[in-house]
């Protein structure tokens, strides 16, 4: 995983609060998030779900900060994420790739979650561009997404949204 790779997590815990389909209701749901993240596995329990719903509030709020225009918001509120879970770094060479860095090896799931999500963050806003962050404008969305445009024109975080929002069914 490259370091901004890392910032998926956060995009990802995010946009798992969709209320047909939250990603944190429960531990089962919890465990399904996190499958896809193997070195992220472990046991959860009921604290750990409270954590993780607590992160992804705190890192909605930096998008959110962001995206209406008070970046000095956003990054306050990433660095004391930066602070609260401090990475871990350490060069792994596992199944016959080379040496990378994983940022999180040991800690609580939340942890290791929070500490690479803040990072990946931090490090995409410095190569980028706080202004990079944001959310979805499609009505009743809010989904968040990272602008990879060059002209840092992407509005959504779908183009199912981008769709609907331009009134194609
Ligand atoms: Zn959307």
């Amino acid at each position: 995983m490259d370091l901004a790779s890392y910032a998926e997590l956060a995009i990802e815990l995010v946009n798992s609060s969709d209320p047909a389909e939250d990603s944190l209701r429960d531990l089962d749901s919890l465990q399904r998030l996190l499958r896809i993240r193997p070195h992220l596995g472990g046991r959860v329990t009921r604290r750990d779900l409270d954590a993780m719903r607590e992160l992804r509030d705190s890192l909605r709020a930096v998008f959110t900060a962001a995206a209406r225009g008070d970046h000095a918001d956003a990054v306050d509120r990433l660095n004391t994420l930066l602070i609260q879970h401090p990475v871990q770094p350490q060069l792994s060479g596992h199944d016959g790739q080379c040496w990378h860095l994983h940022l999180t090896e040991s800690g609580s799931v939340p942890d290791r979650y929070a500490a690479g999500a803040a990072m990946g963050l931090a490090v995409l806003i410095s190569d980028r561009g706080v202004d990079r962050l944001g959310v979805c404008a499609a009505e009743g969305c809010g989904n968040v997404f990272f602008d990879t445009t060059v002209d840092r024109s992407r509005r959504h975080c779908s183009p199912q949204c981008a769709g609907r929002s331009n009134g194609i069914p």
